[in-house]
């Protein structure tokens, strides 16, 4: 994609062919796909901090891995050819970063430790539990293969050899095995910024009492969250009533100083339509019900180089639209690639409602019956309000917009909720 000219939203002629009073899911995602242009900057960090972060560049080998031959197995390092006589002596010990530094001659056996370097010579490791050991004699009834018990030089890990592609995610096994390699810092792309604000002349803060008519802001925490799990900066703007000044000053700040707005509410019917209004003041959004539930009305488009996300106001369905369309398409921006939804069928054990025409995400909780099997079940009630239902979810039952109500025992489709 060209950086200079990233494509305009009049793109979305080329959904013309959809209702756009029901966007399917899928074409959603690609549509928004074409806009995103991953950020260019890279930034140095240290290791210790570079959890989150995305690798800027290919990490490579700058040795073998492990860097010498070593021991798998606490034993004996012999010559495999000099064991026909089912006895050796014990000249010495190797143990992990105490190598043994003489050379064993005919008949001659060393002492070793996992993880200690085979001493110059010896070509395989008998464990200790196949030997019968007196003074410093072994005996033992079957001589080992060459090569057996040894752990080779390079065979994790080759130098060289491309460790972590640029756009891969740190996450701790990341961590440790740029350690393993000695780096100490890694070249990353710098954070993403994301502005987040929730909308609403009902919203309170958390920790003040509530009036009549007013709820808590628990969207931008649930966001914050999500925001924070994936290594974005976030520039936390409030919660905003809905008056169009306030959201206008917002909206403008807000695209000024970040690489995503991230708004919840006011994109519902009713009072979509001042919001339109006001974004395509200030630039160019589309908006959509996407054929789908919860989460049906959603907004994007771009503030000068900004993307926006409109997310609808109802808690779960900001979590499922951000966890639908928002989270992979920060990590592109990010810098990332991030792998297609882990979706697979399992045999679901509760009765599902649910009417054809639009595609459901239900909170599901995947368990292991007595038998092992992997099965699945609803969290209960499926309200878009019922937050508690995404707290107790590990996976989305997806349903597919032709599917009508789910017996219990059919097989469904899941997503696991954590990110891969
Ligand atoms: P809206 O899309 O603004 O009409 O909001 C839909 C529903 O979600 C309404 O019941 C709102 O009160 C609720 N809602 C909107 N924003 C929030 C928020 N930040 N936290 C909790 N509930 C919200
Ligand atoms: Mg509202």
């Amino acid at each position: 994609m060209n950086m200079e000219t990233p494509p305009s939203l009049s793109g979305l002629e080329t959904l013309s062919d959809y209702d756009p009073d029901a966007l399917p899911v899928a074409q959603a995602r690609l549509f928004i796909r074409q806009f995103l242009v991953p950020i260019a900057q890279q930034e140095t960090i240290k290791l210790d901090t570079a959890l989150g972060r995305t690798l800027a560049r290919d990490v490579l080998s700058p040795a073998n891995v492990p860097p010498h031959d070593n021991s798998a197995m606490d034993g004996y390092a012999v010559r495999a050819a000099d064991c026909a006589a089912g006895s050796l002596n014990i000249i010495g010990n190797a143990f992990a970063g105490h190598p043994f530094s003489g050379s064993i001659g005919q008949g001659e056996c060393v002492r070793i430790m996992t993880g200690a370097l085979i001493p110059a010579g010896c070509d395989g490791v008998i464990m200790q539990e196949q030997v019968e050991v007196s003074g410093e004699q072994i005996r033992f009834s079957a001589a080992p293969r060459p090569g057996q018990n040894i752990r080779r030089a390079g065979e994790d890990i080759r130098q060289g050899a491309v460790v972590l592609p640029s756009g891969q995610r740190i996450g701790p096994a990341e961590m440790g095995l740029l350690a393993s390699l000695g780096c100490a810092e890694i070249n990353v792309y710098r954070k993403l910024r994301v502005a987040l604000f929730s909308t609403g002349d009902e919203l309170q803060q958390p920790g003040l009492p509530l009036a009549a008519g007013q709820i808590y802001d628990s969207n931008r925490y649930s966001l914050l969250g999500l925001l924070q799990e994936l290594g974005a900066e976030t520039l936390d703007y409030g919660s905003i009533p809905d008056d169009p000044a306030r959201l206008k000053a917002a909206l403008l700040d807000a695209s000024a100083q970040a690489d995503v707005i991230l708004t919840s509410g006011g994109v519902s019917v009713g009072e979509a339509d001042y919001i339109k209004r006001l974004l395509a003041e200030v630039g160019e959004v589309v908006f959509w019900k996407i054929a789908m539930k919860p989460g049906r009305p959603l907004a994007y488009g771009k503030i000068g180089r900004c993307h926006f996300f409109g997310l609808p106001g109802n808690p779960v369905a900001v979590m499922v639209t951000f966890l639908q369309f928002v989270r992979d398409a920060l990590r592109i921006l990010m810098g990332q690639l991030p792998p297609p939804p882990l979706l697979f069928r399992v045999r679901c054990t509760s009765n599902i409602r649910k009417l054809p025409g639009r595609t459901e995400f239900q909170r599901g909780i995947l368990l292991q019956d007595a038998q092992g099997e992997i099965t699945v079940r609803t969290t209960g009630e499926q309200g878009s309000g019922i937050l508690s239902s995404m707290s107790k979810a590990n996976c989305f039952i997806v349903l597919a917009p032709e599917q009508g109500n789910v017996e219990a025992g059919a097989m469904v489709q899941v997503q696991v909720l954590h990110m891969n």
